[in-house]
């Protein structure tokens, strides 16, 4: 027996006597302290909620990046200058307002300032227009504000809701309850105005300044939903959006403007309307421009090759982005959305890249895979998955996708040790044997596999990054502890993970991706449920 042979029997019986194999080894430097210390940086308010394309977003994939620097991680993505780097750049569009404004005598109007749009108003040409001030703007038997008034082609600026009189009942009708207030009231005056031949509509908000400037803010969130990101420009025409009379609602002291007179006096005639108010009558212009701008942003990558295998690959992936600042300027850090998983998988590389300096490296090659966009629609992973995957498709083993694994839900508030599974038996049956036996050989949480069901009404299969692989018959895993009172609220803060369970969850996507990476046989795609 010579001195090799010898010294191998020795590490062998080492290793059975003190019953640590490498994974075990390499498992165990996954740890809170660490998961704690970049947390705390992810989710901090430096990163302003980390919105797609946001300078905050750009500090966590700078972080994230200097973290594979350091750990000797290699580049994998080839820049135009071609040098490797660690990011796949991506340019979104975003449609929204462009140029809007309305301009006064000279002076220009600021758009969700000094007025905001009632639904998506699009002018893409400056028009001039002449204005006609109407009142209340209220036709019945007792009252006619249209009388007598040509608003052809013009810009007709009326009052909200209705005056009341002494009694404190609704002028035009003496009763308490009015036609002409609210948003039906507003619609019966839209479609008189229409019929008259008017081309725009000026609503005077009877807000005070301060109420008025929450209105705008709490309008420009709301329209701003219905601004989509995209991949690709989209191919419909912007300037085909109008559907009713493009109405926008202004304050009191650009309606006084508008109409060449002192606030006081339109603040008058608002209380008692039966007076004459002389107003001048003047040409606007107006804009109110929709398009398409460009989003810079990239999902980041570092790549650990594999050795006798290293050309099929484990893809572990996780969200870095999320959802910014609201409008009430509250940041939404997004500890567990996906922070939890973004910082898992700095450790994950750390353990991998430990290995493989011992001499463990994994058989197959990994593909740590930040993607950005998954809050606006998966943007990220669909532009990697079909636009431009730096492994091919084809090679890529499957992906291990954790998206929320910080905290626990309502269902699971008396036991922690738990994780939602979601896909592991969609595609590959042998992908979710493994899976099974290997929590149960580590850390032996409850697989809850509730979402998995097919009729789940949530449908959290489709909601997350690993879904476009799955799309692409790539088996997945998609590791969630489920949602909770913080889910996409500003209340989302590092203060509240669970960071024992957190990286316990966090070693079982490790040890279950070095079985997969490691085995003899890629595992065989052979299902395919829905
Ligand atoms: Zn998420």
């Amino acid at each position: 027996m010579n001195k090799i042979t010898l010294f191998l029997l020795f590490l062998l019986t080492s290793l059975v006597c003190f019953g640590q194999s490498p994974r075990q080894i390499f498992q165990e430097t996954i740890n809170e302290t660490d998961l704690r210390k970049h947390l705390s940086y992810i989710a901090s308010d430096e990163l302003g909620g980390r919105d797609t394309g946001s300078e905050g977003q750009k500090k966590a994939a700078d972080y994230i990046t200097n973290h594979l620097i350091a750990l000797g991680i290699s580049p994998i993505v080839k820049n135009q200058d071609g040098k490797m780097g660690y990011e796949q750049s991506i340019e979104l569009y975003k449609n929204g307002w462009k140029d809007s404004y309305v301009v006064i005598n000279g002076k220009k109007k600021v758009f969700f300032n000094d007025y905001f749009p009632v639904g998506m108003i699009n002018i893409p040409v400056e028009k001039e227009i002449e204005t006609v001030f109407i009142g209340y703007g209220i036709q019945n038997e007792t009252t006619n504000d249209f009388h007598k008034k040509d608003l052809k082609g013009k810009a007709v600026i009326f009052i909200e809701n209705e005056a009341k009189n002494k009694n404190g009942k609704y002028i035009s009708s003496n009763a308490d309850n009015s036609d002409w207030v609210g948003s039906s009231g507003l619609k019966k005056k839209q479609k008189i105005a229409a019929d008259l031949g008017a081309d725009y509509i000026f609503v005077i908000s009877l807000a005070d300044s301060d109420q008025f400037k929450t209105l705008n803010a709490e309008r420009k969130a709301v329209l701003s939903r219905f601004n989509r990101m995209a991949i690709e420009k989209s191919k419909t025409d912007n300037s085909t959006a109008n559907t009713t009379l493009p109405t926008f609602i202004i304050s009191k002291k650009m309606a006084s403007e508008m109409l060449g007179i002192n606030q006081k006096k339109l603040d008058a005639f608002v209380e008692s309307p039966s007076e004459t108010l002389k107003t001048k009558k003047s040409t606007i212009k107006i804009k109110s421009e929709r398009g398409e701008e460009t989003v810079q942003t990239s999902n980041v990558m570092g790549f650990l090759e594999g050795t006798d295998k290293k050309d099929e690959v484990v893809i572990i992936s996780a969200h870095y982005d999320h959802v910014g600042i609201d409008e009430k300027g509250r940041i939404y850090n997004g500890a567990d959305d996906d922070g939890s998983g973004t910082c898992a998988l700095l450790e994950l590389a750390e353990a991998y890249s430990k290995a493989k300096a011992a001499g463990n490296g994994p058989r197959r090659s990994i593909l740590f895979l930040w993607v950005t966009g998954e809050e606006k629609g998966l943007l990220g992973s669909k532009y990697y998955t079909d636009i431009n995957p730096i492994i091919p498709l084809d090679k890529t083993v499957c992906d291990l996708n954790i998206d929320m694994i910080g905290r626990i839900d309502k269902k699971h508030e008396t036991n922690e040790n738990y994780v939602y599974l979601i896909g592991s038996d969609k595609l590959s049956s042998e992908l979710h044997n493994i899976s099974e036996n290997v929590n149960k050989e580590t850390i032996n949480f409850d697989l809850d596999y509730e979402f998995n069901d097919p009729k789940d009404p949530n449908r959290f299969y489709y909601r997350s990054d690993h879904y476009n692989f799955a799309k692409n018959k790539i088996p997945v895993i998609f590791y969630f502890t489920g949602v909770h009172e913080d889910y996409h609220k500003p209340g989302d803060d590092v203060e509240k993970i669970l960071f024992s369970k957190y990286s316990k969850i966090t070693q079982l996507v490790f040890a279950t991706s070095w079985e997969l990476a490691n085995r003899n046989d890629r595992i065989i795609v052979d299902s395919n449920k829905p």
